[in-house]
């Protein structure tokens, strides 16, 4: 198997690291490293900016306006963008729901939704998770009950992930109760305009709100915004979770947080010498280089195989359990790089866009590493994932 990179993949690299540094303003690339928090104005320009480019669409088919990468070209995108504190395209349009529209969809919801999401008009978040089902999401309760034209949504969803920037909700719901809970659910595009839906704010443990509960209360949501069939919405929304997990090492952000915290450790001081030269803080730096190496490894063979046409399968569960392990290991050791100085809430400073007065950019590090707990709960925990690879190696074994 060869891991190197051709000439047109070099290319291809340099290519996306000259359009970066023209088009990505140097105050939002230092927004994004500072981990402070983005606006929807923020968000709304890197999207713009990429679309214009016709890149903001690397997995979709260029008949739908994507460009229809392959893995390596998307693996090179998503690792410069990292490298260079692009702000993150949010994933819930582009990379989950247009799959799912794009297989399941009607041509009407297809010619209707895409070309919006393509150019930002809707914002969308993901309505699976409810108190009572997320790593159980079959067991889901919101309820949609057929009433002529439409369906009455009761429930509730959360954790929903930047809801409160939202004007659609794709959800997960219950149309049959009588039959095996996987096969009574149905997936339904709600307008978060519709009376009925209210959003409420969850505050996490960083002080930022970032996730959000989803209240619904007899919305009344047409037809025509369910999704395939009734019922068969669980076969769409395993499909929707297989793009969810894509980029899921997170190799280009581990490698930015990595060289970070040699930056720190070089400069702050440890008993009169420089903390990087301390053995014990030296010793796990180098451990999780290694880790990271390891991982970056895995991860190209893991799409060499995917350019060869392989899907790629239990590989996907160990990259989020190793990926997620070395980002909260990193953001852990910056925090203690910082020492004292990572003060946990300075809410003026990790909001703010005013330069910090430390020298070490102290400000959101500690706020970061607590937000960073989240990376091995969503997009399926690291203990589910841990059960998935196991299974499958037992099943391998027999
Ligand atoms: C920051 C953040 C953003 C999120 N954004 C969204 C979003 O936008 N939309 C959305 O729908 N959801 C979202 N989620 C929800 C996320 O998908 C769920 O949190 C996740 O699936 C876990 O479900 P849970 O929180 O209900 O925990 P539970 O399923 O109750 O699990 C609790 C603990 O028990 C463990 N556990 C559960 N079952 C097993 C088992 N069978 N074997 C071993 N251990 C087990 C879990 O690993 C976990 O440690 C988000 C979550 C977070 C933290």
């Amino acid at each position: 198997m060869d891991l190197s990179f051709s000439e047109e993949d070099l290319a291809f690299r340099a290519e996306v690291q000259d359009f970066i540094a023209q088009k990505l303003p140097a105050e939002l690339a230092e927004k994004v490293r500072l981990n402070k928090g983005l606006s929807k104005a923020d968000h709304d320009f890197w999207h713009a900016q990429l679309n214009e480019k016709g890149w903001l669409a690397p997995n979709w088919p260029k008949r739908f306006g994507g460009a229809e990468w392959g893995a390596v070209q998307r693996h090179i995108f998503e690792e410069e963008c990292a490298l260079a504190f692009a702000p993150r395209i949010v994933p819930f349009g582009l990379a989950m729901l247009g799959p799912v529209l794009q297989k399941f969809g009607s041509q009407e919801q297809q010619d209707y939704w895409l070309p919006r999401i393509l150019n930002g008009d809707d914002w969308w978040c993901q309505g699976y998770s409810e108190p009572g089902a997320g790593s159980d999401l079959a067991a889901l309760k919101t309820r949609a009950v057929r009433d002529g034209d439409h369906y009455v949504v009761n429930g509730q969803k959360t954790w929903t992930t930047l809801g409160q920037h939202a004007n659609m909700i794709f959800c997960l719901v219950r149309t049959n109760v009588e039959a095996k809970k996987q096969e009574g659910i149905s997936f339904l595009l709600i307008d978060m305009d519709s009376p009925g839906v209210e959003v409420r704010p969850i505050t996490l443990i960083d002080g930022g709100v970032e996730v959000n509960e989803v209240w619904l209360t007899d919305v009344r949501v047409p037809v025509e915004n369910l999704v395939g069939e009734e019922n068969k919405g669980w076969t769409y929304a395993k499909y929707l979770l297989t793009h969810e997990r894509t980029n899921i090492a997170g190799v280009g952000f581990s490698r930015a947080g990595l060289d970070n915290v040699k930056r720190i450790a070089g400069r702050a001081m440890s008993g009169g010498r420089p903390l990087i030269e301390n053995p014990h803080f030296a010793a796990r730096v180098a451990q999780v280089e290694i880790d990271l190496m390891a991982m970056s490894t895995t991860n190209l063979r893991i799409i060499s195989k995917a350019a060869a046409g392989q899907a790629p399968g239990i590989e996907s569960s160990l990259l989020k359990i190793k990926g997620t392990q070395i980002r909260q290991e990193i953001t852990d050791l910056t925090r203690r790089a910082v020492g004292p100085q990572a003060l946990p809430f300075v809410s003026e400073e990790v909001e703010s866009n005013i330069p910090l007065p430390d020298a070490f950019d102290a400000g959101a590090v500690a706020a970061s590493y607590f937000n960073n707990r989240k990376l091995s709960i969503f997009g399926g925990s690291n203990e589910i994932q841990r059960e998935i690879y196991a299974k499958q190696m037992m099943r391998d074994a027999k």
